[in-house]
């Protein structure tokens, strides 16, 4: 397991490394946000913890500039305060957790373990389909940058669609997989959920992700497929 540290005060970046090292895992240090960047693109980590104040290039340019240049390594950030907007705008870069300091360790190796368990599963801390993303780890959900509330039934429901893009999603096949029941007892339970969900990520925004397949059930569509389903038509 190795993992880049980006860090510029040292006191911290040495007691991170030594708690690391403990744990068994091989700790890279940076210093500088450049340094970091640097570093994050070159090698294969499995892991980055990144702070957001940073000397020259700050821990927002860098997760940014890291994810824009197809770096998708785990990205755990640093922030000095417990500002929500700091957080928020971490996840927007591209973090895929956060965590305020001080910390615990305890903790920091709790989120480092939540980020790899999600990666054993299934290799992805995050899903994107146009401006809206969905974050696995901290469960939160925005479309352009605005944050969406979700209960758990539509945030599966949402994650069930985002994991199968243009592929028509009938109703049994949407209570099986995400109700884990048989269809007749959910067939209207299923549209009143699909209506939540699109008051929600759609109605205020475009384009418009969710589409209903007359006589079938829905799509969740990628914008770049516009034109590959004709079949459909929005409720
Ligand atoms: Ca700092």
């Amino acid at each position: 397991m190795r993992v880049l540290v980006i860090e510029d005060e040292e006191k911290m970046a040495d007691m991170l490394k030594r708690g690391l090292e403990e744990e068994g895992m091989e700790v890279t240090l940076a210093y500088d946000g450049d340094q970091g960047l640097a570093a994050g693109k070159s090698a294969g980590y499995d892991l980055i913890i990144l702070d957001i104040g940073l000397p020259g290039r700050d821990g927002l340019e860098v997760a940014a500039e890291l994810r824009a240049s197809g770096v998708n390594t785990p990205l755990l950030m640093l922030t000095a305060h417990d500002a929500t907007d700091m957080k928020v705008r971490g996840l927007d870069s591209g973090a895929d957790d956060y965590l305020t300091k001080p910390f615990a360790f305890a903790e920091l190796l709790a989120r480092l373990r939540a980020l790899q368990r999600r990666l054993k599963t299934d290799d992805t801390t995050r899903l994107q389909i146009s401006d809206l993303i969905l974050n696995l780890i901290t469960r939160r959900v925005t479309r352009a940058g605005i944050e969406v509330q979700l209960t758990n039934k539509e945030f599966a429901l949402l994650e069930y669609f985002m994991r199968h893009p243009d592929e028509i999603l009938s109703r049994e096949t949407l209570s099986e997989k995400v109700w884990d029941e048989t269809f007749d007892t959910l067939t209207n339970v299923i549209d009143v959920y699909i209506n939540y969900l699109r008051n929600k990520i759609d109605r205020n925004f475009e384009p418009k992700l969710i589409h209903t397949v007359r006589g079938v059930g829905y799509t969740f569509k990628t914008p770049s497929n516009e034109s590959r389903l004709m079949t459909e038509t929005r409720a």
